[in-house]
């Protein structure tokens, strides 16, 4: 007979949403014990954000996230709402400095959030085991002497059961009446990113939706591929759209293709053989200007006027690219239709990415467990009382921001309050 351990509440992980249950749920004095898989917990919280944790946004709004059901995110973020982080934030005397007027990054290093939660957790009398990866889920009918008296079959009985859990400490079985999955997506699988919690929903007959790497970087195998490739490095600000979707942010060339915070927002919305259309010079019409000041007499060449816009070396590239027999013509002397022409690719350059990094860098995953089948007020499994979904694993993927951590913390307060 394996050690039986027994704990009100169980959490399966130790990432942003499962520590935000742990320490909800310990606040109203349940005892609760958070099973971690890795070394160390919080291992996204430590990296995000380049290392100083953007936590959360000051304009949170569904609008922000992906699901099929827009709506279903709406209550847990209203009742723990961004400002409620903030106020946590403050209680411990974290510095934080607010970038592009709404998104909370911390002032020192992202340990400082990871030490908050943990003091948290430590102040509810949480316990959290490392290297213990749960494999093996029962639902089951105990007696009072916690001996199983019957086993449910998933979603076949709506039974209030026990949650029995195997995992790799073969000679310990934990037990306990509310299991909350927190075991986070498939983005990073070096940080913790995992698909367990996509077997456990099906285990419970819950579906799942389709999965894709987002806020994850383009890569081109094109002929545009050893042009990004020479400019890796270079940065400029860029409005990109692409089905519907329009964000002015700047755009990084990168070795395989292109990342920044534009394309990073952008990849939420993309799906394979989409194009994007990039603007280069946002709220500038090239062709115009040129235009105007050919009539001027203007005897700069093109790539000066355009470098008072883009990087030299991007600047040189598109040049070649699309006024190479233009190249050494003074603008007053080039003929209106063809400035008129040069000016309308700045601002509609069509691109054709070939796919995304992938799980490997994304920086979350869209889409995962159906919200169909989850309580939106209380994030559990409306036909398996006990059992709740938290985070990352569920169907709300938020843009780039600090909507990520928000989710976490929303949907574990949610959980936590209850469970
Ligand atoms: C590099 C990087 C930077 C990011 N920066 C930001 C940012 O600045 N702002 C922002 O809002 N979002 C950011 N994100 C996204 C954010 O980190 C995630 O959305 C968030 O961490 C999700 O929280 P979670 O608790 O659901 O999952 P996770 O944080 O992934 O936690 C899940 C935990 O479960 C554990 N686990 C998995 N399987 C098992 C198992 N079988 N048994 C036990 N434990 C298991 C994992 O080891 C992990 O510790 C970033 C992501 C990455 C990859």
């Amino acid at each position: 007979m394996p050690n039986q351990i027994q704990y009100d509440v169980i959490i399966l992980g130790a990432g942003a949403a499962g520590l935000m249950s742990a320490i909800t749920a310990s606040k109203r004095g349940r005892k609760v014990l958070v099973l971690e898989k890795s070394n160390k917990v919080g291992k996204k919280i430590l990296m995000s954000g380049g290392g100083r944790c953007n936590f959360t946004n000051e304009f949170v709004d569904s609008d922000n996230f992906i699901s099929q059901n827009k709506h279903f995110c709406k209550s847990a973020l209203n009742g723990f709402s961004s400002q409620d982080f903030v106020n946590l934030v403050d209680q411990h005397a974290i510095e934080y400095e607010i970038r592009k007027r709404n998104q909370f990054f911390c002032q020192g290093s992202s340990k400082n959030i990871l030490d908050m939660l943990l003091k948290e957790c430590d102040a509810g009398g949480v316990d959290i085991q490392t290297h213990t990866e749960i494999n093996h889920i029962r639902n089951v009918v105990c007696n009072e002497n916690n001996e199983v008296h019957s086993f449910i079959s998933a979603n076949r009985f709506v039974l209030e059961g026990t949650f029995k859990l195997g995992s790799n400490q073969r000679y310990i079985e934990y037990s306990c009446k509310s299991l909350i999955v927190a075991t986070g997506a498939l983005s990073v699988p070096t940080l913790g990113g995992s698909g367990y919690g996509y077997d456990i929903a099906e285990q419970f007959d819950l579906s799942i939706t389709e999965k894709y790497a987002g806020l994850v970087p383009f890569v081109f195998t094109d002929s545009l591929k050893p042009i990004f490739s020479r400019l890796s490095g270079v940065s400029t600000l860029v409005q990109v759209e692409c089905n519907g979707h329009v964000f002015l942010e700047n755009m990084l060339f990168t070795h395989r293709g292109l990342s920044g915070p534009a394309m990073l927002q952008i990849s939420n919305y993309w799906s394979s053989d989409d194009r994007l259309l990039v603007n280069l010079i946002p709220n500038v019409d090239p062709g115009k200007e040129l235009v105007r000041i050919r009539e001027q007499g203007d005897k700069r060449l093109i790539r000066s006027y355009l470098t008072e816009y883009l990087p030299k070396s991007l600047v040189i590239e598109l040049q070649s690219m699309w006024w190479p027999k233009h190249s050494e013509l003074p603008i007053n002397k080039i003929n209106p239709s063809e400035l008129i022409n040069i000016g309308y690719k700045l601002n509609n350059w069509i691109i054709k990415p070939s796919g995304t990094e992938g799980f490997r860098t994304a920086e979350v995953t869209v889409g995962g467990v159906s919200t169909d089948g989850i309580n939106s007020k209380t994030m559990e499994v409306k036909n398996q009382p006990g059992l709740y979904f938290v985070g990352e694993v569920l169907d709300v993927s938020g843009q780039l921001g600090g909507f990520n951590f928000q989710w976490a913390w929303s949907s574990g307060f949610a959980a936590g309050r209850v469970a």
